[in-house]
């Protein structure tokens, strides 16, 4: 960065963070192409051609949905497109994006009940079972697969069978597990799934990618409360590419072209090779956290995300200072806790481009190095061993 003054700051050499995340050289290649206008047949084919190309990646028949926003805003859209106010809707909250989408919910639904766990856990089936036999009207259900302030997966297909079975529609957050292990809108069985290109996907943030099933469309239409003309409004855009109308307002061009190179390098790569190396890259992580005499946030480590590591904050050490310590000795960023888990936890990404076994190392050596600053010598050697051990079991 030369335009903007960053005063003392030095630009960081290595970025873990939860996302957003450091782009592939591929998307920033993309993104560099010339921003063509939105009513030229031209953008419109490409414009289609993502779309579809998205769908490949989502593995749905039916074009994905591109929102010009992103995934928090997208994920607000979906409440209000899909939740009319006669709807019971069952939130599921084991994180701060799980207990957040209940309030976008309350605006529109006629009632919101919620199943909520601690925050390093994750939500049990049996639990949702037992919401639909006390009231089986539950319309909606939401769910986050990879709640990434704390790091943990919810059994999304467990969870999906269950509202299939009771003929209720399930969203299904998937914006920082998708591309970074299997997970699919078929897999959960999702009538609304969301994703977007800046977390594992390693784009830029801006965009979202959407699987909507035909119940789910239904209900939206059906849906008197449904916003039109608004940047809230999922329909709006279906018609856009359903019926060859005008886009509601000009797309993220140079966004759509990032979007593009980050798609098709996911599939270009193979999607099985992308997850592979996300998983490697969380063991190794996992393993070297352990051994350095840290512990996971996680309450049991097979709930553990592949892209991200939740590690539990020491007492004596405060989130901030450590953060600083790893940026100011070697330039590599961590993400802190967010809301109710910040203070408690910090996080290593494993994200894109530094879904890398080799972050691994990188990550256990900087958090050794700051540790060591704030007066709290870690096992760095021992940290390594079990990293590098993985790396080395891992090879297939
Ligand atoms: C990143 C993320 C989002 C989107 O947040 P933005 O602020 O729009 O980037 C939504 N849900 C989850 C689980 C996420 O990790």
């Amino acid at each position: 960065m030369t335009e903007i003054s960053t005063a003392q700051l030095k630009e960081p050499v290595i970025t873990l963070s939860a996302g957003p995340v450091t782009c592939y050289p591929r998307v920033l290649q993309g993104m560099s192409r010339t921003v063509h206008y939105d009513y030229d047949p031209y953008f419109q084919e490409a414009y289609e051609q993502i779309a579809k190309r998205c769908a490949e990646a989502l593995r749905i028949a039916e074009p994905a949905l591109i929102l010009q926003c992103e995934p928090a805003p997208a994920i607000e859209a979906a409440a209000a497109s899909l939740i009319g106010n006669e709807d019971l809707v069952l939130n599921l909250a084991s994180g701060v994006y799980g207990k957040g989408f209940g309030y976008w919910a309350a605006r529109t639904a006629r009632r919101v009940e919620e199943i909520e766990v601690p925050f390093n856990e994750a939500i049990d089936p049996a639990a949702v079972e037992a919401a639909f036999k006390a009231h089986p009207e539950i319309r909606v259900v939401s769910v986050v697969h990879h709640d990434t302030p704390s790091g943990t997966l919810n059994p999304v297909a467990e969870i999906g069978r269950i509202v299939h079975d009771r003929g209720a529609l399930l969203i299904v957050d998937a914006v920082s597990s998708f591309a970074g292990m299997p997970i699919h809108p078929k897999d959960c069985l999702a009538d609304v799934f969301i994703t977007g290109p800046g977390k594992c996907l390693g784009g830029p943030p801006s965009l979202s990618v959407l699987a909507v099933s035909e119940p789910a469309w239904a209900h939206m239409e059906a849906n008197p409360t449904a916003p039109r003309a608004s940047i809230l409004s999922l329909l709006d855009w279906k018609e856009a590419w359903r019926s060859g109308k005008d886009f509601p307002f000009t797309p993220s061009v140079a966004a759509i072209n990032g979007l593009e190179a980050a798609i098709s390098g996911y599939l270009e790569e193979g999607p099985e090779a992308v997850w592979a190396r996300h998983a490697l890259t969380g063991r190794a992580c996992r393993a070297g956290i352990k051994a350095m005499g840290l512990e996971l946030w996680a309450a049991q480590e097979e709930i553990a995300a592949p892209t991200c590591t939740a590690v539990t904050l020491p007492e004596e050490i405060e989130s901030a200072q450590l953060l600083a310590a790893a940026r100011r000795l070697f330039g590599v960023v961590f993400s802190s806790g967010v809301a109710n888990t910040e203070g408690k936890l910090f996080r290593i990404g494993h994200m894109g481009p530094v879904a890398e076994p080799i972050y691994a190392a990188v990550a256990i050596a900087a958090l050794g190095g700051a540790f060591a600053t704030l007066g709290k010598p870690l096992d760095v050697a021992a940290g390594q061993a079990a990293v590098l051990a993985e790396i080395v079991a891992g090879e297939v």
